[in-house]
Formats: C-alpha cells, structure tokens, sequence
C-alpha cells in the first residue's frame, strides 16, 4: 500500500517546482539546439546485398525533448536506436549527438528495453549502480565515493516508487516494479540522452500508464532528452512533445508531429477528443505506410 500511495503522489506530481521545471524544459528546449542530430543516414544489414532497413533517415531531437518514433514493424525503429547510440555505424550519412559524431558506443546514453533484463543474482540496489561500475568517470570514484553513490541510488528508488524495495532480488519484484528499477537504472550516471526501446511493451495497461506518470515525471524533474521507441500510439502522444512517424522498411521520417499538450500532463488528457484526434491522425498515417510495406528478403 505504501507504494501504491507514493505511485499516485508521483503521478498526479502536483508540486510546484515540478511544474516550473516542466514549463522550462519544454520552452528551453524547443530554443535550444537539436542534441541528436541524424542526416541522411543509411544503413544496411549484410552489406549492399542485404537488408536496408533505413535509407536517407534524416531527424533531429531538441536538447531537453522528449521524441516518440512510431512505425509499422520492421521499420527501422530499433536500427535508429542502435545508430543513435553508436551501436552500429551507417554507410553513409552523419549521426551527431550533443555536438559530436557518434564514431562508436556512446555513455552520455542511457538506455531501456522491453525486457528489464536485471540480474537475478544482485539486488535491486546493486543491479541499478551496475552502470557506475563501468561508466567513466564513475568507475574510478565508486570504490572511494561509495556512500554518496548509494545515497544517490536510493534517491533514485524513492523518485520512481520503490524507495525501501533497494535490498529485494530482482524476482521478489513484480514486472512493473522491475520496469522502475531499468529506468533507475538507465538514469542512474545522469545521461544526457534516454533510450527507450518499447520499455513498457510487455506490462498490462493500468501498469503501463502507471509507469507513463512514472517516465514523465523523470523527465520533468531530470531535464534529459528522450528518445522513445513505441507501437503504442496512446503512450507517444501523451509522453511526447514530438512524434515522429517513420515509413515501411525502408524507414524515412513521413511525419513529424509536434504535441503541444501543456505539462504536467493528467492521464484524463487521454479520454479527451483533441488527444484522440491526433492519435488518429498517427493511426492514418502509419496505415498508409503499413500499405506501403515491401515483402520480406
Ligand atoms: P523495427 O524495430 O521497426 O521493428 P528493426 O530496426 O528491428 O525494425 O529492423 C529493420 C529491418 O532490418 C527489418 O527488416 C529487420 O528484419 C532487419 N534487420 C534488423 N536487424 C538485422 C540484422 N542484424 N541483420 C539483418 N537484418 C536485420
């Protein structure tokens, strides 16, 4: 029950300095300069015989956005993701994040999948400081700075609801409490950029808008930019200040949609007939391209 309590106090993030925050970054961020920077970028499996699963891409991410990709499947969203983050390098075109060309793995980067992927065998404190461990400048001041580092784990837990849930094993966690503990883990070397690869794809759907509140206010207080991958037209229109409709493979942006919904966002936005408007108009569009969609090999 505790934790319920703390969801809806996060989820309804009534506070004023949340709101203030909220109204910063969705104004600073649309001044600011494009943090992601993707330019005529194409990129093929297997060579020029294989498959092209994204051909002459071309988008930008304000710093301070939060970004929603929608698309029909196999479409390229997850190949935008891995190109993102310097997980594989295209043929040709240019990929820049905060400035610089992405040449190879990046860490200013969190990122977040469907599966949480925790390890069953660290608690759920030691599976979101794994990051720590690897990223620098981390890495070097665990060993000596490690109290501050747990404090600022254990700030994370209380954000997202699971404050007191640090000393649990991944698997005493329900799907929804493990999703909470991946974006804690995602966010825990504060990066500039979050990644989000369908994160909430596999939970039910009162579970899901919960963690939509859970994301939202993140944001709102982190002032990160965002990326998210998403088949769920609902999720990007309320997370997202811009959604970015992709075509079939090969993937092009066909549609850039800005969402102008103030912020913080109520989950009653969802039920109202402007907010449904424009999910059809996503629906239309991914239907025209889902049309368009080549056969397979
Ligand atoms: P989405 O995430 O939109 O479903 P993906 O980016 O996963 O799409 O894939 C785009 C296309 O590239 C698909 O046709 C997929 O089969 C192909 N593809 C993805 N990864 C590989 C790979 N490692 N080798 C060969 N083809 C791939």
């Amino acid at each position: 029950m505790t934790l319920l309590h703390t969801e809806s106090s996060l989820y309804q993030s009534n506070d004023a300095t949340a709101k203030l925050a909220s109204v910063d970054l969705s104004r600073a961020g649309q001044a600011a300069t494009d943090f992601v920077e993707i330019s005529d970028v194409t990129l093929s499996y297997g060579g020029d015989e294989g498959v092209t699963a994204v051909e002459d891409l071309t988008m930008s991410v304000r710093k301070g956005e939060f970004a929603a990709v929608v698309g029909p499947s196999g479409c390229g969203k997850s190949t935008l993701m891995k190109l993102t983050t310097g997980l594989v390098i295209p043929q040709t075109g240019r990929i820049a994040v905060d400035g610089t060309a992405v040449k190879g793995p990046l860490d200013i980067v969190g990122m977040a999948f469907q599966n949480p992927s925790l390890l069953p065998w660290r608690r759920t404190l030691d599976n979101i400081m794994l990051p720590l461990e690897i990223v620098s400048p981390h890495a070097q001041r665990l060993r000596k700075h490690k109290a501050e580092y747990v404090a600022r784990a254990e700030a994370m837990l209380d954000l997202v609801g699971l404050g007191g849930f640090g000393s649990k094993y991944p698997w005493q966690l329900s799907g929804g409490m493990q999703q909470r503990a991946n974006l804690c883990r995602a966010l825990i070397h504060e990066p500039g950029l979050l990644m989000l690869d369908e994160p909430f794809g596999a939970l039910d759907a009162f579970t899901r808008e919960e963690l939509w509140g859970v994301i939202r206010d993140l944001h709102q207080r982190k002032k990160f930019t965002v990326v998210l991958v998403t088949h769920d037209l609902r999720e990007a229109v309320y997370l997202a200040d811009r959604v970015f409709v992709m075509s079939a493979r090969p993937g092009r942006v066909v549609l850039e949609r800005e969402i102008g919904f103030e912020r913080p966002r109520p989950i009653d936005l969802t039920y109202t007939s402007e907010f449904n408007d424009i999910v059809h108009e996503l629906r239309e569009k991914i239907a025209e391209a889902r049309a368009d969609t080549p056969p397979i090999g």
